[in-house]
């Protein structure tokens, strides 16, 4: 057995995220507000059997949760094959196989999801009023969303949590009604800052709602007591109602309270690069390494040394922070 992937800061790197796909049927403004740009060719893109080889590689070498991104990770049709095979990582040491998602595949095959192994579900939603969920998402679905979260509680793939961004003068006041969502529904809510990650760079910080002021806003509403839990990697401050009224409040604060010093977490892309950080500028090609037929000792060689330049944190609050070219959407969120 390989010893654990560990980065030149002591980091252990125990969480995997893979983009599937950078395609996506949603325009969200804080991600992709002027569509995809040229999607690279198919041929580029990482295939089933690719992802299932290297995750395979990646969890000997310690991964224990692997998150399925994108894009939208469901408009890949091989998303149920790929979970088969991912699942199948279980037995060699993987510990979760999650996934997010837009929602708006999920009330036809929410249940296929399951059955194919995957044990978890994050659903992006960014507002409960259907005019500011069109205007933040481009698209006027929001009942559509709503049936595919409750086909994901009908078919188990809990905890359910549900990613907002929270963006000034967009749905801010909606931070309190969110939160009874989660007490309604028994779902965990993630209130994310918005990241200078979207495609058109129109990122301000006056557009940011602090991980500060979503606490404030929800816990004037209904009081929170924070839980007891080590944070460990974890990115979100976890909540629970002080009233033990169901559900649960993680505020994540990348901006104004980074978490860096706790990171375990890299990315590949769907065509195939290790990102080491959200904000990393440069990319490592995994494809290329595995595409010229190099050996399984020399893909695991290639994977330390990589994790070895993992970046010590962002620099979104320094002057000379650079946003990655990618957005959100190609990076795998
Ligand atoms: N399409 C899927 C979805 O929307 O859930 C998965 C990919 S998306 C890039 C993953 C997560 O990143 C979503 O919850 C989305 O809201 C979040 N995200 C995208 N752009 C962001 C930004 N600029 N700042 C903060 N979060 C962002
Ligand atoms: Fe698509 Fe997700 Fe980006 Fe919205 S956040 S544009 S759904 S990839």
């Amino acid at each position: 057995m390989t010893a654990a992937l560990k980065d030149s800061y002591n980091r252990p790197i125990r969480d995997l995220r893979v983009s599937l796909t950078d395609r996506c049927n949603f325009r969200c403004f804080y991600c992709l507000p002027h569509g995809e740009p040229p999607i690279a060719p198919k041929e580029q893109m990482l295939s089933y059997e690719e992802i299932e080889y290297v995750c395979d590689i990646f969890v000997e070498l310690g991964i224990e949760k692997i998150r399925l991104t994108g894009g939208e990770p469901m408009m890949r049709r091989d998303i149920e094959t790929i979970i088969e095979k991912l699942s199948a990582l279980k037995a060699r040491g993987l510990q979760d196989l999650a996934l997010t998602t837009n929602g708006y595949f999920l009330p036809d095959r929410a249940q296929a999801l399951k059955d194919a192994g995957l044990d978890r579900i994050t659903v992006s939603l960014d507002s409960l009023k259907p005019d500011t969920f069109k205007q933040m998402t481009g698209v006027d679905v929001l009942d559509r969303v709503l049936a595919g979260i409750e086909a994901a509680k009908q078919a188990r793939l809990e905890p359910i949590k549900i990613n907002v961004v929270v963006v000034r003068n967009h749905n801010e006041e909606e931070v309190a009604d969110f939160a009874a969502f989660a007490r309604e529904h028994d779902v965990k809510m993630r209130f994310i800052e918005f990241m200078p990650l979207d495609s058109g760079h129109n990122w301000s910080r006056g557009d940011v709602v602090s991980g500060r002021e979503i606490y404030e806003r929800i816990n004037e509403r209904f009081p929170l007591v924070a839980l007891d839990v080590f944070r460990g990697s974890e990115t979100s401050s976890r909540y629970r109602f002080a009233d033990g009224g169901r559900g649960e409040v993680g505020i994540i604060a990348p901006v104004t309270e980074p978490f860096c010093g706790a990171c375990s977490r890299i990315r590949l892309t769907a065509d195939g690069q290790i990102r080491t950080c959200l904000f990393s500028t440069v990319e490592h090609s995994l494809r290329d390494v595995v595409r010229t037929g190099a050996t399984r000792a020399e893909i695991i060689d290639f994977i330390e040394s990589v994790v070895l330049k993992k970046e010590p944190r962002h620099y979104i609050n320094e002057p000379q922070f650079v946003a990655p070219s990618r957005s959100m959407s190609f990076i795998g969120g």
